[in-house]
This record gives structure tokens, C-alpha cells and sequence, in this order.
């Protein structure tokens, strides 16, 4: 098992940096408060021990404010391991307000004073020496980038490892609160009331921050000393009012800035002052968060990182386009008639390689995402936009989820949902997962690039920022519905602290863009590809009965009794350049190419899946969508990817003797059902329908009710229809 070590600290210390040099791991690190949600494992060794080391999600501090702190603190409680205590050294006054916490808790913990070079940087100097024997525990200056100090850190986590563990600190609360701990800290001994928990004091503590969820394991735990308890904070909170006009949980917290203050006097933390020069980040924040310059220079850099990805990635996806038609076309030249055949060309490769033709375009949408979130703008941007999100019931760390669910397109409604266990109130946090899964993901992308491409040559990377700039609007406008409607309720104020602004690293891009990518393919090549095979079934089950084939068959002779059997070479006809054929032969072949595709149709209809599509046209057909798109739509509820996969088999069915393996985009725009008005509305239903699979159970989990989930398919898919309707009719008078 190990030695059971936690890295604890404020969100953006470095812990994922340092977690994933120690134990090789490659976690996300980021530089945006907030990245790690969830709780990682790893291991490493040292001088011959083995350490089991733990990635706690940021917090600020121990009590139950968001779900991160709850994580962190059972446990803590519950595995009691060493923690190693990542304190930013740049920003030590505020790091230290966990640490008093840890000790409190009477954890045995040991300081990383990290990012000691942004502090030198800055003209901060600290004694880490002297820092240690005032608080009494282990302090090592690391750089966890770099490894610095990595080798000391582990030989103190491991050092004393026999020793009792260390006794709680008990810091001074002033006289009306002390007393009421030591009330309190006496009936909590007596009952040993939550005993397995947590230190008694430690309680007594939680009990007058106020904290819900200890409040609530003390109801389940013990009804009647909970009460007790409950009954003498109350009397705290009523005296404290009258008097000081303040609550215990201020006054606690008040305290322990006291004590860090006289712990980091002059001698342990001195600044080297230099008033000419503002610190680098100020300065650029002076420009880049501007209250005019800088929504301006936000939504400039936002339109070229479009600019970027659609430029850039023409070739690229142009190579994966031609590699797959390649694909398509050996395998049919190579497989024997049947269904073998026409289960890979036409189910597998079609599916799968539509979806995987945009992986050069997603890479390069993640590689520019990456860079506004390693640099720290991205923080930036939250703390812009909270002002506008203030207005729609939201809170600029909503900002995140959305930008992680596509906001800037190409991200995951799964993480960006996740992403939400960062708002403090229940509220926002409702409102924001709900509306998330409208972004435009990188399932969606396709869809979009798709459609656009077949249908609006002119002006891709634009259309693309627009259909990003109605997502916005859409989600935020359901937000506010909802606040108004289902979660009403009151908006928390914005506490989130700006990183600096940090050089990215190569590295550090590549592994981001990488992991994202990765998960995209992962996703087409499992899910995607089983669902391909499952929608290619669907649409060749069941085939035609024989007596229609006949009749196909049937038409066929006739035709080509039509002709002069002498001067045609059939074999001839499918290789022969159109060019080279005789006039008769033309005709001949157009003839039997109608036909086929006529019986193709019809095979299609007749499937399952045919079946299906059909029955909805009646309601579809307001929207402009045929029994194709349909069966699409359907498979888009598995994962939006098979929109794209749907289509594209549902549209080669048939044509897999043609003589030129045309593209997707290319036999759209040529096909009768298909216009502008089709494909807008489309992209429409597409970015708003109910959200995939995967995001629903998210959605539920967070939630913490099914209800939700239900909820959001029908709401999502009700307004989408709606939205995509109004589109089409108005659409149809334009064009
Ligand atoms: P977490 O939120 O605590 O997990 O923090 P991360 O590990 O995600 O790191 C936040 C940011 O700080 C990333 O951009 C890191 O590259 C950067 N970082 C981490 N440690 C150091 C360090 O010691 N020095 C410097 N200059 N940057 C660091
Ligand atoms: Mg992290």
C-alpha cells in the first residue's frame, strides 16, 4: 500500500504539476483555478519507501463551502495521510490560510513553499528556516515545475514517519468564542460525539463556521448533542451580533489571518520594493482587462483563434478526407460483394471516417484553447465576463463550464458539466450545467464544419463564430429563464483570484491538445465505430423482399434491351471515362444509375431504420428535415458524432459502385432534399436538441437527481424543434 500522502493547497498552487513529476502521471495541469475536480492517485518511490500519493481538488479553505472542500476534508479526515501543503510562495499571506487549517485539523503536514521563483521574480524573499520553526513543521522551497527541492520534499514527507501524529494546534479566537469551544469541546468529549471524524475542538469549530455538511453528519451521528451544540452557537451568533455586529465565522477567520500575520513578520517575509515597476501581470492586466480595451481585444483574439483553426486546418483535413475516401475505395475493390462489404465500406469506414476527418481541425481548436488557458487569460475572461453573466442569473466561473463544453467550440459537455462543482451556489450551478451542453463540443464541430462546407463556402470561419455567438445567446437566455422559473433564487458575488500570466509551455500545449484529441479518437473509435456498425444494421435490416428486387431487376433488362447490345462493352461501362463512352452508352448508364439509386432508396426506406425516420417526418417536416436526417438526429442522441457517421451512410447506401467516391459536404449540397434553409435549421436542432448520453448521466450525477437529466432531454429537445421550425419557415420566404 504505501505511505499515504495528500497534496493539499489553494486552487492553481502547483499540486498537479508536482503530483505528476512525483509520480510520472500525466494529469491536466492548468492554469485556471479549479482544473482538478476530482481526487487523483498515484505512486512514487523514495529511498526505498513507497508512497501512495493523492491529488486533492484546490481549496481555500477546510470548511464545507463547495463540494472540492468537502472532498478534500473527508479525506482527509478519514485516511488521516501526511500532507504535503503546496503554498504559493508569491502569495504566501492567503496559501497560509489552508495551512492553519491543516494544522488545526492536527494533520501532519509539510509546506512546499512553491513557485519560489515567481517570488524571486518579484522581489519577495522568505527564511524558510525561521518560517519552519514558527509554525512548526517542515518547510521546503520547490519550483514544481522545474523539480526543484522535489528530493528534500519527499525525504521530509517520509522522515519521523513513527512519530506521534502532531497535536491539533489551538489558535485564539478571542475570549467570547473560546469560551464557547471549550463549552462546546467538553459536551463533544462527553458524547464522543463524531469521534472517528475529526479532533473535538475541530468540531467544536465547524459548528460555529456554520459548516452545512458537518452540521448534517451531526444530525445523522446524534440528534440530541447536535442540538446541544447547535443551541450554544446559536447564543455566540446572537451575542456576537449585538455586540461586535459580526458573526462567529468572520471573527474565526479574522483570527487566523492574526496568526499568520505574526507568524510572516519582517524577518521571515520581506518584500524588495520597486515602486517604478509594476509587477509584469498588473501592467498587462492594466490593458487586457480594461474596462473599453479589453471586451474589445477579448473578442478579437476569440475571432482570430476561429481564424486560426479553420485556416490552418484546411490541408491537414483535406489529407484525412482523401485518406478515407482512399480507405473506402480500396476496401471496395479488395471485399467480395455482400454484407461484409458493405458493413465496412458503408457502415465502418464512412461512420468512423467521417468523424475522424475533423481530427486535425479539433487539434488545432485545442492547441489555441490551451494557450489562452495555460497563459491565464482564460481567467481573465471569467472575471470579465461577470459582470454580463451577473445579468443572466450566472457567476463568471461560469464561464469555465461553458468554454469547456465548446464555448469557444471544440471542447466536452462532460468536463464542462464537472466543471461546475466550482460554483458556490446551488442555483448558478444548476443553471450553468443545464445550459452548458448548448455549446457547440467537438461532437457538434462536425456537424457545423459539414454543413457549412457544403452549403455556405463563402465565409467559413465566420459563420462558425456566429453559430458560436447564438450558442452564447441561447445559453444564456435559458439561463435566465430559468432562474426566473425552476431555480429561482439569490447570485453569490465573484471570488475568484486571477492567476499571473505565465509563458506556456511547448510541452505543457502538447499535452493539453493531445489529451483532448485523444478522447475525441478514443470516443470514435469505441463508441462511434459501435454505433456506426449498430445504424449500418438498422439501415440494411430488413432488406427489400425478393419480389421487389425483381422488379428492380426487371427495369433493368429493359433498358438495355433499349440499346444495341453490340456496341456496348458492359464491363467496360464502370471503369471507362464518361468522356470516352458513345452517346448510346451515356444514356445507358444514366439510365441504370437511376435505377439503382431508385432501389437503393427504396431498400432504405423499407429498413428499420427507414421505418423510423419516416414515422417522424410528420412532425419533422415543419423543420425541413427528410427520414434520412432523421434516423441521424436519432443516433445523435448516443453521441453527436453520429450525426455526421448517420449521414454519411445513409447517403453512400448504394453508391458504393459509383464510378467517383464523392465527399459527404459534396453529395449534400448536390442532393434535391438538401438547401440552405435544410442545413441552417439543422445546425440549429443540432446545437440545441438534448444533450448526448454520456452528458445526461453527467448531468444526473451532478444534479444529484434524475430528474434533472429527464428534464434536460425533453426541455432541450421541445425548444430546439421550436428553434429549428422558426428557422426553416423563415429561411424558405428568404432564399
Ligand atoms: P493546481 O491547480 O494546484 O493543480 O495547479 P497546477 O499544477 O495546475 O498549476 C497551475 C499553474 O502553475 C500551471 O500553469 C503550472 O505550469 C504553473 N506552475 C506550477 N508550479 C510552478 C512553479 O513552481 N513555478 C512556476 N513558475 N510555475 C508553476
Ligand atoms: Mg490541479
Amino acid at each position: 500500500m504505501g505511505i499515504k500522502v495528500a497534496l493539499a493547497g489553494n486552487p492553481n498552487a502547483g499540486k498537479t504539476t508536482l503530483f505528476n513529476k512525483l509520480t510520472g502521471a500525466r494529469q491536466h495541469v492548468g492554469n485556471y483555478p479549479g482544473v482538478t475536480v476530482e481526487k487523483k492517485e498515484g505512486n512514487c518511490s523514495f529511498n526505498g519507501s513507497d508512497l501512495n500519493i493523492t491529488d486533492l481538488p484546490g481549496t481555500y479553505s477546510l470548511t464545507a463551502y463547495t463540494d472540492e472542500e468537502v472532498v478534500a476534508r473527508d479525506f482527509l479526515a478519514d485516511t488521516r495521510p501526511r500532507v504535503i501543503n503546496i503554498a504559493d510562495a508569491s502569495n504566501l499571506e492567503r496559501h497560509l490560510y489552508l495551512t492553519v487549517q491543516l494544522m488545526e485539523m492536527g494533520m501532519p503536514v509539510i509546506i512546499a513553499l512553491n513557485m519560489i521563483d515567481v517570488a524571486n521574480q518579484r522581489g519577495i524573499s522568505i527564511n524558510h528556516e525561521l518560517l519552519s520553526e514558527r509554525l512548526g513543521v517542515p518547510v521546503v522551497p520547490t519550483v514544481a515545475r522545474s523539480g526543484k527541492g522535489h528530493k528534500e520534499l519527499l525525504a521530509e514527507t517520509i522522515r519521523g514517519l513513527d512519530n506521534v501524529p502532531p497535536r491539533p494546534i489551538e489558535l485564539s479566537y478571542g475570549e467570547d468564542i473560546d469560551s464557547a469551544l471549550d463549552e462546546m469541546t467538553q459536551i463533544i468529549e462527553e458524547n464522543s460525539f463524531l469521534a472517528d471524524f475529526c479532533n473535538s475542538r475541530w468540531t467544536a469549530l465547524k459548528f460555529l463556521e456554520n459548516d452545512a455538511h458537518m452540521i448534517s453528519k451531526g444530525y445523522e451521528h446524534d440528534k440530541t448533542t447536535t442540538e446541544a451544540l447547535k443551541k450554544i452557537v446559536g447564543r455566540v451568533e446572537k451575542h456576537l451580533l449585538s455586540t461586535l455586529n459580526t458573526s462567529p465565522e468572520a471573527l474565526i477567520a479574522d483570527h487566523r489571518y492574526g496568526y499568520i500575520k505574526s507568524v510572516l513578520l519582517e524577518d521571515v517575509l520581506s518584500y524588495k520594493v520597486d515602486n517604478d515597476r509594476l509587477f509584469l501581470s498588473d501592467k498587462i492586466d492594466k490593458v487586457l482587462t480594461n474596462r473599453f480595451l479589453g471586451p474589445i481585444i477579448m473578442l478579437a483574439i476569440l475571432f482570430g483563434l476561429y481564424q486560426f483553426t479553420f485556416t490552418y486546418s484546411e490541408l491537414p483535413v483535406a489529407w484525412f478526407e482523401n485518406f478515407f475516401g482512399w480507405l473506402g475505395a480500396t476496401a471496395s475493390a479488395v471485399l467480395p460483394d455482400g454484407y461484409l462489404k458493405s458493413m465496412v465500406v458503408s457502415g465502418i469506414i464512412d461512420g468512423v471516417g467521417g468523424v475522424m476527418g475533423f481530427v486535425p481541425l479539433i487539434m488545432f481548436m485545442f492547441f489555441g484553447i490551451s494557450i489562452l488557458e495555460d497563459s491565464g487569460y482564460l481567467a481573465r475572461v471569467a472575471y470579465m465576463l461577470d459582470r454580463v453573466l451577473r445579468v443572466f442569473g450566472l457567476h463568471g466561473s461560469s464561464v469555465m463550464a461553458y468554454i469547456v463544453s465548446g464555448g469557444i467550440a471544440g471542447g466536452c459537455a462532460v468536463p464542462g458539466v464537472m466543471a461546475t462543482r466550482t460554483l458556490r451556489s446551488r442555483n448558478e450551478k444548476l443553471a450553468t450545467l443545464l445550459t452548458a451542453p448548448f455549446m457547440n463540443c467537438g461532437a457538434k464541430m462536425p456537424v457545423l464544419a459539414l454543413l457549412i462546407a457544403a452549403f455556405f463556402t463563402e465565409s467559413q470561419s465566420t459563420l462558425m463564430f456566429v453559430f458560436t455567438l447564438i450558442a452564447w445567446c441561447g445559453a444564456l437566455l435559458i439561463a435566465k429563464l430559468f432562474r426566473m422559473t425552476v431555480i429561482r433564487g439569490e447570485s453569490t458575488p465573484f471570488v475568484m483570484e486571477l492567476p499571473p500570466y505565465r509563458m506556456p509551455t511547448f510541452r505543457g500545449l502538447l499535452i493539453h491538445t493531445w489529451e483532448r484529441t485523444a478522447q475525441y479518437i478514443k470516443k470514435a473509435g469505441t463508441v462511434i465505430l459501435a454505433i456506426s456498425i449498430l445504424i449500418w444494421a438498422i439501415m440494411t435490416f430488413p432488406e427489400l423482399p425478393d419480389s421487389q428486387v425483381q422488379s428492380f431487376e426487371a427495369q433493368r433488362s429493359a433498358v438495355m434491351v433499349n440499346y444495341d447490345q453490340a456496341t456496348i462493352d458492359m464491363a467496360a461501362l464502370e471503369d471507362i471515362q464518361e468522356e470516352s463512352l458513345s452517346e448510346a452508352a451515356l444514356q445507358l448508364k444514366n439510365d441504370l444509375t437511376v435505377i439503382n439509386a431508385k432501389e437503393a432508396q427504396t431498400a432504405l426506406k423499407n429498413s428499420l431504420a427507414g421505418r423510423m425516420g419516416t414515422a417522424l417526418e410528420s412532425v419533422s417536416q415543419y423543420a425541413g428535415f427528410d427520414w434520412r436526417t432523421n434516423i441521424a438526429l436519432v443516433g445523435g442522441f448516443a453521441a453527436k458524432e453520429v450525426i455526421v457517421s448517420a449521414l454519411g451512410t445513409a447517403y453512400s447506401l448504394g453508391e458504393v459502385d459509383a464510378e467517383e467516391s464523392s465527399s459527404l459536404s459534396e453529395t449534400l449540397s448536390e442532393s434535391p432534399e438538401w438547401n440552405k434553409a435544410v442545413a441552417l435549421a439543422l445546425i440549429i436542432f443540432t446545437m440545441f436538441y438534448a444533450p448526448c448520453f454520456v452528458t445526461v448521466v453527467c448531468i444526473v450525477r451532478e444534479a444529484g437527481s434524475w430528474k434533472w437529466g429527464l428534464f434536460s432531454m425533453v426541455f432541450n429537445t421541445i425548444f430546439a424543434y421550436v428553434l429549428a421550425v422558426a428557422v426553416y419557415q423563415v429561411a424558405l420566404t428568404l432564399i
